[in-house]
């Protein structure tokens, strides 16, 4: 029933479509792949994300590795290559603290291949009460509601 309270929050208060579920291995992949939004789009010039370096210190530890189909590719320089931990794990900013979110998918990017949590889709609460309600009834209301439902 928790869960089912939090699928409630997220979608009728949040307005989102998705929920997370599984935990972190802790492999970095997610460090070594990152992209930019600002506003509506995804960071394509370096330019612009030099400025936007100044805005926010998350922002000051990225450093350009590719370009794609989306945008700019970053790592993040604090991530240690060797044992591929977070340096600064303790005081992370919020943005990695709550990775993965389902912007992700919004800025046409996925979860990396080994990542330990997965977004579920949240099934509106109202067919989940309606699911409910359904199991409660009795035998023959069932009847009449699935008869009702087909024509
Ligand atoms: S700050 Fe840490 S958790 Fe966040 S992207 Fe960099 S290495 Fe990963
Ligand atoms: S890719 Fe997933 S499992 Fe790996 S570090 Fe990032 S959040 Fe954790």
């Amino acid at each position: 029933m928790l869960l089912e309270i939090k699928k409630w929050f997220l979608s009728a208060v949040l307005r989102k479509k998705y929920y997370r579920t599984g935990k972190c291995n802790a492999c970095g992949q997610c460090c070594t792949h990152i992209y930019v939004k600002h506003y509506k789009h995804v960071i394509q010039d370096e330019k612009e994300f030099k400025k936007l370096q100044y805005l926010h210190s998350f922002y000051a530890g990225l450093k350009v590795i590719d370009k794609d189909d989306i945008g700019l590719v970053f790592e993040c320089q604090n991530l240690d290559p060797v044992t591929r931990k977070c340096k600064i794990h303790k005081t992370r900013p919020a943005i990695c603290r709550r990775y993965p979110q389902e912007e992700l998918f919004s800025m046409g990017g996925a979860l990396s291949e080994n990542c330990g949590y997965k977004m579920e889709p949240i099934i509106e609460f109202s067919k989940v009460l309606e699911k409910e309600i359904r199991r409660s009834e009795p035998f023959w209301k069932k009847i009449i509601f699935t008869i009702k439902k087909r024509y």
